[in-house]
């Protein structure tokens, strides 16, 4: 798959309203509207469940934890926006995905590798923000725009006449859920950093991020997890983290003062 250029993002930013910035203050295509999109994340989230063996009890009980710490670290806008969900699957693959609408899903081999609650808060923190910056928007929008051609986007009718019909089918087929997995370096980085304040403001050891990559980039030995390698280097990683790791301990320090002391047992 070809993705337009960032030049050509621009251009169509010109010619459509439907561009918005990311919270990390680039300009990007999103063609969908929330409701389309978090729409289809509960679609796939539902076809996900159905597919995958889930787990209930302390593993369930554990995630949900660290996950309900996060979101209410949230601004009320942002916690009342999304129908935060989390569930477990069975399935030894260190991974985690976030869907628009707030469906998230954590595999049990994740559990194995975030060793503590602030480990496990650093990826679930970094996939609420893939959702709270419509990563996914993105992605199917540009994807979109990809199968369309832009001389179709482009065209003043675009979106209302045949072109917008186009859309909404091409939008349809995104509702499997690989369509709306984040997976450019871009966004990554950007959940990367949001998390990384989530987290804190949440009463999580920042520092457990730098410990969770590590043990995420030791398990993958030579080859990292498909999932991984999507994601930035571990180097650059690591280096962005550290970047922002004093900013990061400062909302710390204000999170525990304020009494945010999340404690959730690990089974
Ligand atoms: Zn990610």
């Amino acid at each position: 798959m070809r993705w337009i250029t960032p030049l050509a993002v621009g251009a169509l930013c010109l010619t459509l309203a439907a561009c918005t910035t990311s919270p990390t203050g680039r300009q990007r295509l999103t063609l969908a509207s929330d409701a389309q999109l978090d729409q289809m994340g509960a679609q796939a989230f539902q076809q996900y469940q159905q597919e995958r063996p889930m787990v209930g009890g302390s593993p369930q009980r554990y995630v949900q934890c660290v996950a309900d710490a996060l979101v209410r670290a949230l601004p009320p806008q942002q916690r009342q926006a999304e129908n935060w969900q989390i569930r477990v699957f069975r399935d030894d693959s260190a991974n985690a995905f976030a869907l628009p609408g707030g469906y998230m899903g954590v595999n049990t081999g994740l559990l194995e590798v975030a060793r503590n609650q602030d480990q496990l808060a650093a990826v679930v923190g970094h996939e609420i923000t893939h959702v709270l910056a419509r990563h996914a928007n993105e992605r199917v929008s540009t994807q979109t725009a990809t199968q369309l051609g832009l001389s179709v986007l482009s065209s003043a009718a675009g979106l209302e006449g045949a072109g917008g019909q186009q859309l909404m089918g091409a939008l349809g087929m995104g509702a499997q859920y690989g369509i709306l997995m984040p997976f450019s370096r871009r966004h990554e980085s950007e959940a990367d950093e949001l998390g990384l304040f989530l987290m804190a403001d949440a009463g999580f050891d920042p520092r457990a991020s730098l410990a969770l990559w590590e043990n995420m980039s030791a398990q993958g030995g030579a080859r990292p997890p498909a999932w991984l390698s999507s994601h930035p280097s571990h180097g650059q990683r690591t280096q962005d983290l550290q970047a922002r790791m004093d900013e990061a301990l400062a909302r710390y320090e204000r999170a525990r003062q304020a009494g945010r002391t999340p404690d959730c047992p690990r089974p």
